[in-house]
């Protein structure tokens, strides 16, 4: 285990047994469409790496980056798009892919403007939900695991763009924050 990590909440094994069975919902789900699959960066990226691997559909793949939270743990409410959309999503059933939701402003501006672009559906994915401080009324159509309120790292989540790599969930020990 890595050092500055105090307990793992969620082991790779546990992870990738989740997301087998998403990837097995989103397959039926999806069953004779051809969804516009959207990672949303950076957290997102491993979990979309192993999940469209298990989603046995014809597919395109996108990629937009928007930031939140700069380096700190706390959600400022501002959403910048750090990289938009390459290809349009008019008419098409889109399925987002996302790391964790946690107040739901990241994602409610998202799905706002995806709207706006006039796709035909819209479904979101997350790996992790953190429902106790929703503020944007949103939820997600397909979860893989539900959390307590408590700052998480590792599978794509990072704390001040460190941890990514780590193919298990964790909490940080207290002092890593204080640095
Ligand atoms: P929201 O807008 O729902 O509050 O936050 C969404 C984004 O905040 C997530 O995509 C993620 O980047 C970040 N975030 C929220 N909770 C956590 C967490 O527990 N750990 C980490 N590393 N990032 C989080
Ligand atoms: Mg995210
Ligand atoms: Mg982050």
């Amino acid at each position: 285990m890595h050092n500055d990590i105090e307990k793992v909440v969620i082991s790779e094994e546990e992870i990738q047994a989740r997301v087998n069975e998403l990837g097995a919902q989103l397959t039926r789900d999806y069953e004779g469409k051809k969804p516009l699959v959207i990672c949303v960066l950076k957290g997102a990226f491993i979990f979309m790496a192993d999940l469209v691997k298990r989603i046995e559909v014809p597919m395109e793949m996108d990629f937009m980056a928007v930031s939140s939270y700069g380096a700190s743990t706390e959600s400022s409410g501002v959403v910048r798009i750090l990289k938009d959309l390459d290809v349009s999503v008019e008419d098409r059933d889109v399925l987002i892919v996302e790391d964790i939701i946690d107040t739901g402003l990241t994602l409610s501006y998202l799905i706002n403007i995806l709207e706006g672009r006039k796709a035909a559906s819209i479904k979101v994915v997350t790996l992790f939900d953190k429902p106790a401080r929703r503020s944007a009324n949103m939820e997600a159509d397909y979860k893989g695991f539900v959390l307590p309120d408590e700052f998480i790292v590792g599978y794509g989540l990072d704390y001040a763009e460190e941890y990514r790599n780590l193919p298990y969930i964790g909490v940080l020990k207290p002092h890593i924050y204080s640095k």
